[in-house]
């Protein structure tokens, strides 16, 4: 199958799409239609040489965007659409080609993310209303880190809870994980060995992937759990709940709002969710900026060496997402607080490696760490064609 797959990403007033080639270094068609169902909404992105075009969609809403994406695709029929679902729950391991059951199955899972299955179910229905000739396929989050064992995946909560609520933990940025940690298999010497992950972009995780299988990630029933993010608090103590509603009166609505919007990076430094401009101001003194980044390398190192449980064996960390990419801080200063693990940095590697380029920063003694840019359109793609193949 050589036609292109195209992967959509819905959210609830954004979508996200790119136009894949089987050959996934070929240069891609992608770019995003924001603010829809507002005067505001535009579609922007690129064309198949580079050129990035915007194009006002006033009013427009999902099925209008798709529509005028379809556009964009330059005459290139796509062989499939591929989705982003954000939550699978227990009911996919892996992608599903979808039909009523598939999406029986995601509207189930709806409880569990609230704010992202809905927008995704609602670009499923566009796309198969406008496009019913296309074969569509679900690509889940989740499915990837559906290989936890009980030991990582429970919750020492109730057993009614789990068997009867589905409160468990599931993790997310499957498709980042999987995708770079099968790429270190290619890479390194070392092939599908123990490798920690850290995806650290605007949602950070971290994950413990042995073999290509993931047994034990940070993010948990949702994306909250874990490490610190740019506004998500990431681990609080479970009481705080409890403490904000009883002494300041805050409603659920609150708590969650100031936990998943008001958090991390932004809450500590008071300033910016972006690692960028924190680390510009840390570097001016600035020190609600200076704990912000404090905070958010030791909890990443904590994190990943807690991880380091679930490994039989060690052979390195992998770092992705825009910060894991680009920010050669973070990097250093991860790596300098996990001295028990035998890890060292080559400082010019590390500094010169950025802007999407891979490469393997260690000072090569001991357990290796790369930078692996990350491609969830790939991996979506390259899972949709494989669910095709096995459902021809
Ligand atoms: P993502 O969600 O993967 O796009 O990552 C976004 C995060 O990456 C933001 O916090 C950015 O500030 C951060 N980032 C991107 N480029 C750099 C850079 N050169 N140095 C530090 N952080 C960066």
């Amino acid at each position: 199958m050589n036609a292109p797959i195209l992967v959509i990403n819905c959210g609830s007033s954004s979508i996200k799409y790119a136009l894949i080639d089987s050959d996934p270094n070929a240069p891609r068609l992608a770019g995003i239609a924001e603010r829809l169902g507002s005067t505001e909404a535009h579609l922007k992105g690129s064309n198949s040489c580079g050129e990035s075009f915007q194009q006002s969609l006033s009013g427009a809403d999902h099925a209008q965007a798709l529509h005028a994406i379809f556009a964009r695709l330059e005459e290139r029929s796509p062989a499939a659409i591929g989705h982003r679902v954000v939550h699978g729950g227990e009911h996919f391991t892996q992608a599903a080609l979808i039909d009523a059951s598939v999406i029986d199955a995601i509207e189930t899972t709806a409880a569990l993310a609230p704010l992202h299955n809905p927008a995704n179910l609602a670009g499923i229905a566009a796309t198969r209303a406008l496009f019913p000739y296309l074969p569509q396929v679900a690509v889940f989050d989740t499915a990837f880190h559906q290989t936890l064992p009980p030991q990582a995946y429970r919750y020492a909560l109730p057993e009614a809870l789990y068997t009867q609520h589905g409160i468990r933990r599931y993790g997310f940025h499957g498709t980042s994980h999987a995708f770079v940690s099968q790429r270190a298999g290619e890479i390194s010497e070392r092939g599908n060995g123990g490798w920690l992950v850290a995806h650290l972009g605007n949602g950070c995780s971290t994950s413990a992937v042995w073999h290509n299988q993931s047994l034990d990630t940070s993010m948990g029933l949702t994306p909250l759990e874990g490490v610190a993010m740019g506004t998500r608090s990431g681990d609080v103590d479970p009481g705080l709940h409890a403490h904000l509603h009883r002494q300041l009166g805050w409603s659920l609505d609150d708590i969650d709002r100031v936990l998943n919007k008001e958090s991390g990076l932004y809450g500590l430094s008071g300033l910016t969710n972006d690692m960028r401009e924190i680390e510009a101001a840390a570097d001016e003194g600035h020190a609600g900026a200076r704990l912000a980044f404090d905070v958010f390398c030791y909890r990443v190192a904590k994190s990943l060496a807690a991880l380091s449980c679930a490994l039989p064996t060690f052979d390195g960390v992998l770092l992705t997402g825009g910060i894991g990419e680009n920010s050669f801080q973070v990097r250093k200063r991860v790596i300098h607080l996990l001295p028990h693990f035998g890890l060292a940095l080559d400082d010019d590697k590390n500094t010169a490696t950025r802007s999407g380029r891979e490469g393997r920063i260690d000072a090569g003694n001991g357990p290796e760490v790369w930078v692996i840019p990350t491609d969830e359109e790939g991996r979506i793609a390259a899972e949709t064609r494989q669910c095709l193949e096995t459902h021809a």
